[in-house]
C-alpha cells in the first residue's frame, strides 16, 4: 500500500439541550459527543476510515496551556508527516513507524490504534475480503457473522427509569442491559433487586465507573458489599468496580468470586494483559484503544483458556461498531458485542418508551445506511474491508464544537 494522504477530522454531535444527570454527591452534565475521523488514501485510489478516541488527559498531555488543540490535529501532523509517502507492506510497518515519533506514549497508542484499522480497511479493499476474513486466515477459524448484542444504556436514574429501558430492551431481544448506576449505595441496591425481579431474559451488567469518579468515592467496604450484592441477584458482571490503575483492588474483589469485567481504560495491550490476570472474568479491549486489531490479538489469545471471556468495549459511532464486530466476527471464543443505545435509534424497532441515553446523531449518520440488527442479534457486512462506507458530508453537517464533552459537577 503507497500512503499518499492521511487526514484527521474533529467532529462533534451537539447535546441540546445540555444534559444533567444527578449522581450521588454531584451532577455529570453530557453537552456533545465528539469524534475523530480518520482517512487513509492510498495511491489506487483506495480509502480506508477508522474513528479515532483520545482521552482529554492524553491530549493535555500534548496540548499545553489552554490550546483547544484535538487530535486530528496530531493525525494531520505527526502522524502524516510519519506515513505519507511511505510503502507499506505489513500493517505492523506503519505500527513502527508510529513507534519512531516522539508522541507521549497514549497519543502514539491512539494513533496506532486508528491508522491499524483504516489499513485494515484498505488490505480488505485490496484483497476484496471483510476484514473479518483476514482476521479468520491468520487465526484458522471459523467466523461468525451474526452477533449477539448487549444493550449499553442507563446513565444515572431513579431505579423505576432503569427497569423500564430494561424492559424494553428486553422485549428488542438484547443479551444484556447494562447500565450506570452510582445514585448512592441504597438507591444502587434497590436498582438491582428491581431489576432483578424485572427481567428474566437479558442479562444484567453494572458499568460502575462512576462509583470511583465520586468525589466521596463509596469507600472500599462499600464497593465491596454492593459488589457482593450484585453477584448475590445474579448479575452478568460488574465492570470497572475501581479505578483503572487499582489492579490490586481488582483482585481483592475477584475474591469474592464476583463476574467482574474491565479493560477499556487500560493504556496499552500489554496492559490489558495485565488487568487480565487480576481476576477478572471479562476482558474488554477495544479495537481504538488498543493498537487496533493487531494490538487486540494478544489480550484475545490471552483470554483462550483462561476462562476468560473478551467482549470488546464499545462506546461510539456505528463506524466503531464495525471495527469492533469484525474482531469479534473472527475472534476465537469471543461472540458478544456491546451496543450503546443513543436516542431515536433508526436501526431498532421503535418501541413505546425510547431506551436510548441521549442524543448522538452522529454515530449514526457518520456511515452510509445501517447496521442490520434483527432480535438483538447483528449482521457484521461482508462487503470489503470494514464493509461500511463513510458518508462524508458529515465533515459539513457536524463542526467541531470547542470544549469538555461532559462534566462532572461535585
Ligand atoms: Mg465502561
Amino acid at each position: 500500500m503507497d500512503i499518499v494522504s492521511v487526514s484527521g477530522y474533529a467532529l462533534s454531535s451537539p447535546i441540546d439541550p445540555v444534559q444533567e444527570r444527578p449522581f450521588f454527591g454531584g451532577v455529570r452534565r453530557l453537552h456533545k459527543r465528539d469524534v475523530v475521523l480518520v482517512v487513509v488514501e492510498t495511491s489506487d485510489g483506495r480509502r480506508g476510515v477508522s474513528t479515532a478516541g483520545a482521552s482529554s488527559s492524553a491530549m493535555r498531555e500534548y496540548f499545553e496551556g489552554d490550546s483547544h488543540g484535538t487530535f486530528a490535529d496530531v493525525v494531520e501532523t505527526t502522524v502524516a508527516d510519519a506515513l505519507e509517502g511511505r510503502s507499506i507492506e505489513e500493517i505492523t510497518d506503519a505500527h513502527e513507524l508510529l513507534r519512531a515519533t516522539d508522541l507521549p506514549s497514549r497519543l502514539r497508542t491512539e494513533a496506532i490504534s486508528a491508522i491499524d484499522v483504516a489499513l485494515y480497511d484498505l488490505r480488505g479493499k485490496e484483497v476484496g475480503a471483510p476484514i473479518y476474513e483476514l482476521l479468520a486466515t491468520a487465526w484458522d477459524t471459523e467466523p461468525t457473522t451474526e452477533l449477539p448484542l448487549y444493550a449499553s444504556a442507563g446513565m444515572y436514574m431513579e431505579p423505576e427509569g432503569y427497569v423500564e429501558q430494561a424492559t424494553v430492551l428486553e422485549e428488542l431481544g438484547f443479551f444484556g442491559y447494562k447500565y450506570r448506576p452510582g445514585i448512592g449505595p441504597d438507591a444502587d441496591r434497590r436498582t438491582v433487586e428491581l431489576l432483578a425481579t424485572a427481567v428474566d431474559d437479558i442479562e444484567l451488567m453494572l458499568d460502575v465507573h462512576t462509583w470511583w469518579k465520586l468525589r466521596d468515592s463509596y469507600g472500599r467496604d462499600t464497593v465491596r458489599a454492593l459488589v457482593e450484592h450484585a453477584a448475590d441477584r445474579g448479575v452478568y458482571w460488574i465492570e470497572e468496580p475501581v479505578e483503572p490503575d487499582d489492579h490490586e483492588g481488582y483482585v481483592e474483589l475477584a475474591d469474592t468470586g464476583a463476574p467482574l469485567a474491565g479493560g477499556e481504560s487500560e493504556k496499552s495491550p500489554s496492559d490489558l494483559i495485565t488487568l487480565g490476570r487480576t481476576g477478572v472474568d471479562f476482558l474488554q479491549g477495544d479495537v481504538r484503544h488498543h493498537e487496533g486489531f493487531t494490538g487486540c490479538q494478544a489480550a484475545i489469545e490471552f483470554c483462550v483458556d483462561r476462562n476468560i471471556e473478551f467482549v470488546p468495549h464499545n462506546f461510539g459511532t456505528w463506524l466503531g461498531l464495525q471495527a469492533n464486530a469484525h474482531l469479534v466476527a473472527a475472534a476465537p471464543e469471543a461472540q458478544l458485542l456491546e451496543y450503546p443505545v443513543f436516542e431515536d435509534d433508526p436501526a431498532l424497532a421503535e418501541t413505546e418508551t425510547d431506551p436510548g441515553m441521549y442524543p448522538f446523531e452522529l454515530a449514526f449518520d457518520i456511515i452510509e445506511g445501517q447496521p442490520v440488527i434483527e432480535n438483538g442479534r447483528m449482521t457484521v457486512p461482508d462487503a470489503p474491508g470494514l464493509g461500511v462506507d463513510v458518508d462524508l458530508s458529515v465533515l459539513e453537517s457536524y463542526p467541531f464544537i470547542d470544549g469538555p464533552w461532559t462534566e462532572f459537577h461535585y
